[in-house]
């Protein structure tokens, strides 16, 4: 069994091939940080991260890298509007998306790369590219030459010529191609700036990712993610720069995200129906936005509605209902969740009542990360785990043997979908105190009306449930354990 993916550079689904045998080197651009993402950005995050766990759920030894992008026009425009300066933003608003993230269940990435920790590697990638005659300085501002790359377009499939024609791209003065795009901007006044063989300035964003994503993966590495919308120019560009420079082929696969529609629009910054996902996790939750952001396939395009938000709502309180009844029957057996669980490629699942729900979800997601069919799998396993519950309820204990394995399966499979259940221990630790505690008061109050047989019979019925109650002088004291 391999894993297949759909690769945007191939236009087609085909084998996942690393570079090095159980090894990904995986790099997904990040956010530039001058705003809290939208849902649109956050599911692309989710996606690649839930990627990330899947390849290393298949027992790959994954590295992943994520930048953020911490020099840019709209952190400048921002810093303006917040009268703070740029750092200032680029902080608020790291630390925003780290906690957006976080509360949608997301891990940290194996390295996050700042642009502005890497402007020297940046400025000698520039140096290399102007070296090479492929890129060119113009007052201050250095730009690459589209026309010195024969591969550029190959990503996007197109040609200079569609390109010109369907990009309204202004020529401008210095630039000796319409397509030319910046590597180096000269320096603005007030703006950030450092110091370059070109004077002042700063780098452009694509630059960034090339040199961020091959300084740490080096080239010809595994996956590459961002959203459709960065196809081009961003990773066209990145192509042009990293292969320009360094030679040989940049990314094995190249994958790529769907957007997000608004009912029937594209939601975009110019249709002014943008939802905020910091807003949107205060209102629905970060465990229901990751379901609604995971359950569709990552390559589709998928609604953002009420009604979508109310489906994925329903289904993970399905979920997390389960759970709590599971937890309630099985007490002190109910099973732990694993912490990132494994099933290699190659090794057979051992037999037992899950064993067909973790096949499924297997055989769905090693093709193309079809988590349509994995969602699927978890809440067919849900229904046979609820009617394992029944029969348990009704004394049945072969069904508890069931249901041990079903919850076990299921604690795995939504753990490597990135779903940490509460598990109501808290809740229900509350209600048991209040009910012990309620139980109790009527015991004194018996006690104290010498009705003893009840007070009696009340303390025999604790003592069978395992609640030791013990008098003293400063009232009753109760704990749940073997009596002394
Ligand atoms: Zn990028």
């Amino acid at each position: 069994m391999t894993i297949k993916i759909f690769d945007s550079m191939a236009r087609d689904v085909i084998p996942f091939e690393t570079r090095e045998e159980g090894k990904v080197a995986m790099y997904c651009c990040g956010p530039t940080v001058y705003n809290y993402i939208h849902i649109g950005n956050a599911r692309t995050m989710l996606w690649f991260e839930f990627i990330r766990r899947y390849l290393d759920f298949r027992g790959y030894d994954v590295t992943y890298v994520m930048n953020y992008t911490d020099v840019d026009d709209k952190i400048i425009e921002r810093a303006k509007i917040e009268k703070i300066p740029p750092e200032g933003i680029t902080q608020k608003y790291t630390r925003a998306f780290e906690e957006d993230l976080a509360a949608m269940g997301a891990e940290t990435p194996d390295i996050v790369s700042k642009a502005t920790d890497h402007i020297g590697d940046m400025v000698a990638a520039i140096e290399g590219l102007v070296d090479k005659g492929i890129a060119y300085e113009s007052d201050g501002n250095v730009w690459y030459s589209v026309e010195a790359f024969e591969g550029y377009g190959k990503l996007s499939g197109r040609t200079l010529e569609d390109m010109r024609a369907g990009e309204r791209v202004e020529p401008m003065p210095g630039k000796r191609h319409p397509l030319d795009f910046s590597l180096w901007k000269t320096a603005k006044d007030g703006e950030p700036s450092w110091d370059s063989p070109w004077g002042p300035g700063r780098p452009g964003w694509h630059i960034e990712c090339s040199v961020m994503s091959t300084k740490y993966l080096g080239m010809d590495f595994d996956v590459h993610g961002g959203g459709t919308d960065l196809i081009f120019p961003h990773h066209e560009n990145e192509i042009a720069q990293a292969e320009g420079l360094l030679g040989g082929e940049f990314v094995r696969h190249w994958m790529h995200a769907g957007m997000v529609q608004m009912g029937t629009e594209k939601m975009s910054k110019s249709l002014g129906n943008v939802v905020l996902a910091h807003d949107a996790i205060e209102t629905f939750g970060g465990p229901v936005l990751r379901y609604w952001a995971l359950s569709g396939s990552y390559r589709s395009q998928v609604a953002f509605s009420e009604s979508v938000i109310a489906d994925s709502t329903a289904a993970y309180e399905r979920w997390s209902t389960f759970l709590t009844s599971a937890q309630h029957s099985l007490g002190t057996d109910m099973p732990e969740a694993p912490d990132h669980p494994r099933r290699p490629i190659g090794e057979a699942v051992p037999k037992g009542p899950g064993a067909e729900f973790v096949i499924r979800f297997i055989e769905s997601m090693d093709e193309d990360f079809n988590s349509a069919g994995s969602f699927a799998a978890v809440h067919d396993l849900v229904r046979d785990a609820n009617r394992a519950l029944e029969a348990t309820h009704a004394g049945d204990a072969e069904a508890r043997t069931r249901l041990i394995d079903l919850t076990s399966t299921f604690l795995e499979l939504t753990n490597v979908l990135g779903f940490r259940f509460e598990v109501s221990a808290g809740a229900s630790d509350a209600l048991v105190a209040g009910l012990v505690e309620f139980l109790i008061e009527m015991r004194e109050k018996a006690r104290a009306e010498k009705a003893f047989e009840r007070a009696d019979a009340i303390r025999d019925k604790l003592t069978e449930l395992g609640v030791v109650a013990e008098d003293t002088p400063s009232g009753t004291r109760w704990r749940i354990g073997a009596s002394t």
